[in-house]
């Protein structure tokens, strides 16, 4: 059993690897950005503020994403945690090793997934994401077999998000160079980190994860 981060911009390909391992490790898959988007649709006051931050790219607050990471840590993981887009501000960091402690546990790695601006461009704006089971898809690396079919569960769901546009993007790298890339010297000083060329092909990333996590 293992708790990783999955780090890495907008794009740079997270929840592809985070499904993969949940799949292949019987990991659990911590997405604070699948469970803001889940909070969006509960007609509250909060989802429609937290919607409306989302929209532009820009950070939710910090008290928001940890109190729903702390749920989920409480309720623990027999094959370890993957956080994928958590932590993102060097607050979250710090608290994450709070909740994680509190349990009698750390981190065994965190992965840097390693990719230039510009191929984020086309990674984003050619995503799609399944609405009823989370896979994903690309319109040009990874189609479904079926044109808007899901390969996985079948459904015609497939959707783009609001904030998969290159305005918004644009905004989501900046949060990204400002608040989140401090963490890679964090965890650097803790000797925690590893990079994995995140512009290789899915297949080929996967390998350098696999390896990572065989020897943390
Ligand atoms: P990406 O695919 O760009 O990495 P995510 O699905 O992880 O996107 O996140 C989408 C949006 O949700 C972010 O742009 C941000 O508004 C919000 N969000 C997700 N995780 C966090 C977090 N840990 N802290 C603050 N905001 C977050
Ligand atoms: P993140 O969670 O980091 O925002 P995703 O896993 O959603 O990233 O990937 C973003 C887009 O890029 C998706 O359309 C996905 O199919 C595609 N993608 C992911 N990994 C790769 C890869 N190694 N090569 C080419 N395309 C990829
Ligand atoms: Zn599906």
């Amino acid at each position: 059993m293992a708790n990783i981060i999955l780090l890495g911009p907008p794009g740079a390909g997270k929840g592809t690897q985070a499904k993969r391992l949940v799949d292949a490790r019987g990991m659990v898959q911590l997405s604070t950005g699948d469970m803001l988007r889940e909070a969006k649709t509960s007609g509250t006051d909060m989802g429609r503020r937290v919607a409306e931050v989302m929209e532009r790219g820009q950070l939710v607050t910090d008290d928001i994403v940890i109190g729903l990471i702390g749920e989920k840590i409480a309720k623990g993981s027999r094959g370890g945690f993957i956080f994928d887009g958590f932590p993102r501000t060097l607050p979250q960091a710090d608290a994450l090793g709070d909740l994680l402690a509190a349990k009698g546990q750390g981190l065994d790695a965190v992965i840097e997934m390693q990719v230039d601006d510009a191929a984020l461009v086309a990674r984003i704006t050619g995503r799609s994401t399944c609405g009823n089971c989370g896979a994903v898809y690309h319109d040009v690396t990874h189609p479904p077999k079926i044109a808007g079919v899901c390969d996985a569960c079948g459904s015609h769901d497939l959707r783009r998000r609001a904030d998969d546009n290159e305005d918004a993007l644009k905004t989501r790298l900046m949060e990204y160079y400002k608040k989140t890339s401090p963490l890679i010297g964090y965890y650097y000083a803790k000797g925690q980190l590893s990079a994995v060329d995140g512009l290789a092909d899915v297949e080929t990333v996967a390998t350098a994860i696999a390896s990572v996590l065989d020897k943390a």
